[in-house]
């Protein structure tokens, strides 16, 4: 299946994890990937491994100029840019009186603010290629209460409503805005869980697993592609029944 023959999609965050999964994905399905991360030595490396159809370049979310960069280099790269993967998130866990300001504000800055400037810097190029798909990548945290991630909690709650009301404004645009909400999923960043903390957090999950990087990304790739085309504003769990 080349459900992405030809066309383009930006990643933010994808030099590892559910990004890197994806982009992997997108260009075995003929597409191409543009990859934005701070991981520098990561992204350069897996942009290689991919070939002439994946181009890696330094972005920081939270910067308006690296998202404007990162989407001329989309556009440069041909096909348009259809597709555009809201996925550089932090997450450090603390409970309410643990967690100060400058770390509660340092998650709205990358994982909100990152979200909204990514969403207003690709509709242009989007316009320009007759429409595309936008997928913010929320969490369960988004959709119930999460331990030890007041700061966290809040910038993915905030995701599940941005998605809502950018989906409403873009639609006559032919841009279509879906969230995806993932469970614990095995990646680096919830290495930094200890054990007692994994094993609680497993007994909580009505499949009894963490789920992979694959299997979110294979969620997204269909919102990305036009076996979607009738979701809009839609939020997708992928969780193993954690937020049941
Ligand atoms: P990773 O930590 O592997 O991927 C996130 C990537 O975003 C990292 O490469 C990270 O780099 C990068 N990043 C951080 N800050 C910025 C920034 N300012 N600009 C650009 N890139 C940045 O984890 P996942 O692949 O699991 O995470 C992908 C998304 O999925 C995130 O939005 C996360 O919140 C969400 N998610 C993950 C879950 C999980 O259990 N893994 C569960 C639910 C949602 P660095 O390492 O330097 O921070």
């Amino acid at each position: 299946m080349a459900r992405f023959s030809g066309r383009t999609v930006l990643i933010s965050g994808g030099a590892r994890g559910q990004g890197a999964a994806e982009a992997r994905m997108i260009v075995a399905e003929g597409g191409r990937v543009v990859i934005g991360d701070v991981l520098e030595e990561q992204g350069r490396g897996l942009a290689q491994e991919l070939g002439p159809n994946c181009v890696f370049l330094r972005q920081d979310v939270t910067q308006e100029t690296d998202w404007a960069a990162a989407v001329a280099a989309a556009e440069k790269l041909g096909g348009g840019l259809h597709g555009l993967v809201n996925n550089a998130g932090i997450y450090i866990p603390k409970p309410l009186m643990e967690t100060d300001k400058a770390l509660f504000e340092r998650h709205l800055a990358v994982n909100q603010t990152g979200c909204f400037l990514g969403m207003r810097a690709v509709v242009p190029a989007m316009e320009r290629a007759g429409g595309g798909s936008i997928v913010n990548i929320s969490s369960t945290a988004g959709l119930r209460g999460s331990p030890q991630a007041i700061a966290y909690s809040s910038t993915k709650w905030a995701l599940r409503g941005m998605t809502k009301a950018a989906a409403i404004d873009l639609a006559r645009l032919g841009i279509r805005v879906n969230s995806v909400h993932p469970g614990p999923i095995e990646t680096d960043m919830i290495g930094i869980w200890t054990n007692e903390h994994r094993a609680k957090r497993l007994g909580s999950i009505p499949m009894q697993r963490t789920g992979t990087a694959e299997e979110v990304a294979r969620v997204v790739l269909f919102l990305l592609s036009e076996e979607s085309a009738y979701m809009t504003g839609a939020e997708l769990s992928v969780d193993g029944g954690v937020s049941l």
